[in-house]
C-alpha cells in the first residue's frame, strides 16, 4: 500500500451503517484504509431512518412543507456521522464529523433536490492537519442564506463525489450492499452479473433509468472532474468491484450493458390543446418554474380537429404538482381534461454500442409482445431504449428482456 498526502473518499450507505454492529465493521475498513493515506468518509443515515422521518412528517401532513422535511431528514446524516466518529475516536483514531453546514457544501434554494453549487475545502484542509479521518454528513446541504437543504433520494453518493473533486481526492468508492455495477438489480433479477468495469456514460443512463445503485448527480460530477469512482461492497472489502471508466474513447465492447426498471414514475397528459406555436412552450416553462423535471414529452396530434394531447412522465413525487400547474393552465390555454396515471414503470435497455444497430427496437418490443405486456410509451436515444408499461408488469418485462438480450453472458 502506498501512502498519499491526498485524500480518499469512501461513502457507506445505509445499510452498511444499519446499527452499531455495522458502524464498528465500518470503523474496522477505515483503521484498515488509514495506511494508504487520510480518509475522508462519507455517510447516509441508519437503515430506513430517511423513510421513517417521510412517514412521521407525513402523519402530521399528507402534503409536508418543503422547508421544513429538510430540517427533519437532514436529522438522519447528523446521526450516523456522530457515531461512526465516536467509534473511531475510542479506538483511537483522530476523527472528526461535519455537517454539510460545518464543511460549507452550498445549494441552490431547492428544498428537497437541490444541487450542490459551491463547496468549501479550508473546514476540511485545516482538519486534515490534526485528523486523520474526516466524516461528512452525506445528502445535506446549506443555501447561501443558511437554509438547511437535501439532494434528493439516494443523495449522499453526490456528497462523496462532490467532495472527492473538491479535494482531488486519490479515489471514490461507494460501499453499499452488493458487489458493484450488475446488468440488472441483483435483487430482483438474480442471473444478473456483475460488471468489472462500465462506462460513465451508461451508468449515468442506468442511473438516471432507475438503477438505485448510485445516484444520477453523482455520475454526472465524477464525469465533470475526473473522478476515479469504484462502487465496492461493505461486506467484502477486499473484492474490487465495479470501476466506472471514461469509456468515451474505448472502443465499444458491448453491444448492451443493462436493464433498469424505474416504478417512482408516473405519466401525465393534458388533451385538447390547441395545435399552435408556443403552447407546448408554455406547459413546460409553466412546470419547470415548479422545479419539476419531466420526461419522455410526447404529442399526439389530431390533425383535423387541431388539437393535439401532451403526455410526459415526471416522478411519482411530482404529480399532484404537476396536475395542479396543468389545471391552471387548462382555461388559458383552452385546452382539455388533465390526467394521471401513477401505476406504471419505466422498463430500459441501455447499452454504448445500441447506436445504429438495426434490429434491437425491434427485438424489445417483440419480448413484450410475446409477454402480452402492453407498451404505453416508447423513448430512444443513441445508448438507451426505454418503454412504460403497468407497474404491475415491469419486472416482468425487465427479467424478460433481460434473458432474451442474454445479459447474463456479457
Ligand atoms: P445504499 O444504501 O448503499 O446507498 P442503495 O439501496 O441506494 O444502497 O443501492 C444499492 C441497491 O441498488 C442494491 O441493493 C440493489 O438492489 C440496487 N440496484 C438496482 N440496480 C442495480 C444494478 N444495476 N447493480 C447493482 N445494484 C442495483
Ligand atoms: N439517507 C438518504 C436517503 O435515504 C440519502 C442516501 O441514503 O443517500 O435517501
Ligand atoms: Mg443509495
Amino acid at each position: 500500500m502506498t501512502t498519499s498526502n491526498q485524500p480518499s473518499v469512501l461513502k457507506f450507505g445505509g445499510t452498511s451503517v444499519k446499527n452499531i454492529a455495522r458502524i464498528q465493521h465500518v470503523a474496522e475498513i477505515v483503521k484498515q484504509r488509514l495506511p494508504a493515506g487520510p480518509l475522508i468518509v462519507v455517510l447516509s443515515a441508519m437503515g430506513d431512518t430517511t423513510d421513517y422521518l417521510i412517514k412521521l412528517a407525513r402523519q402530521c401532513a399528507p402534503t409536508p412543507d418543503k422547508r421544513e422535511l429538510d430540517s427533519l431528514l437532514s436529522t438522519g446524516e447528523q446521526i450516523s456521522i456522530a457515531l461512526l466518529s465516536i467509534v473511531l475516536r475510542s479506538m483511537d483514531i483522530r476523527a472528526k464529523s461535519f455537517t454539510a453546514y460545518q464543511v460549507g457544501i452550498f445549494t441552490e434554494t431547492v428544498f428537497n433536490k437541490a444541487r450542490i453549487i459551491d463547496l468549501k475545502t479550508e473546514a476540511l484542509q485545516e482538519a486534515l492537519k490534526d485528523n486523520d479521518v474526516l466524516i461528512v454528513a452525506g445528502f445535506q446541504g446549506i443555501t447561501r442564506s443558511g437554509e438547511i437543504t437535501t439532494l434528493g433520494r439516494g443523495g449522499s453518493d453526490t456528497t462523496a463525489v462532490a467532495l472527492a473533486a473538491a479535494m482531488n481526492a486519490q479515489v471514490c468508492d461507494i460501499f453499499t450492499d452488493v458487489d458493484g455495477i450488475y446488468t440488472a438489480d441483483p435483487n430482483a433479477i438474480p442471473k444478473a452479473r456483475l460488471l468489472s468495469t462500465i462506462s460513465y456514460e451508461e451508468v449515468l443512463e442506468m442511473a438516471r433509468l432507475g438503477a438505485q445503485v448510485i445516484h444520477p448527480r453523482a455520475v454526472e460530477l465524477g464525469r465533470q472532474y475526473g473522478v476515479k469512482l469504484r462502487v465496492r461492497n461493505t461486506f467484502k472489502p477486499e473484492h474490487p468491484g465495479t470501476t466506472i471508466h471514461g469509456g468515451k474513447d474505448l472502443e465499444i465492447y458491448r453491444t448492451v450493458s443493462g436493464v433498469a426498471v424505474d416504478k417512482d414514475q408516473a405519466r401525465v397528459a393534458i388533451m385538447d390543446v390547441p395545435d399552435q406555436p408556443g403552447v407546448a412552450a408554455k406547459i413546460m416553462r409553466a412546470l419547470a418554474d415548479k422545479n419539476i423535471v419531466t420526461d419522455m414529452i410526447m404529442q399526439a396530434v389530431h390533425p383535423s380537429l387541431g388539437l393535439n394531447n401532451v403526455t410526459f412522465t415526471v416522478h411519482e413525487t411530482d404529480v399532484e404538482e404537476s396536475v395542479s400547474v396543468l389545471r391552471d393552465l387548462k382555461t388559458q390555454l383552452r385546452a382539455g381534461e388533465v390526467l394521471a396515471d401513477a401505476d406504471i414503470a419505466k422498463v430500459s435497455l441501455i447499452g454504448a454500442g445500441m447506436v445504429g444497430q438495426p434490429g434491437i427496437a425491434a427485438k424489445f418490443f417483440e419480448i413484450l409482445g410475446e409477454a402480452g405486456i402492453n407498451i404505453k410509451m416508447i423513448a430512444t436515444s443513441e445508448m438507451k431504449l426505454t418503454c412504460v408499461v403497468s407497474r404491475d408488469d415491469a419486472q416482468r418485462a425487465a427479467k424478460l428482456i433481460h434473458d432474451g438480450f442474454e445479459l447474463d453472458k456479457v
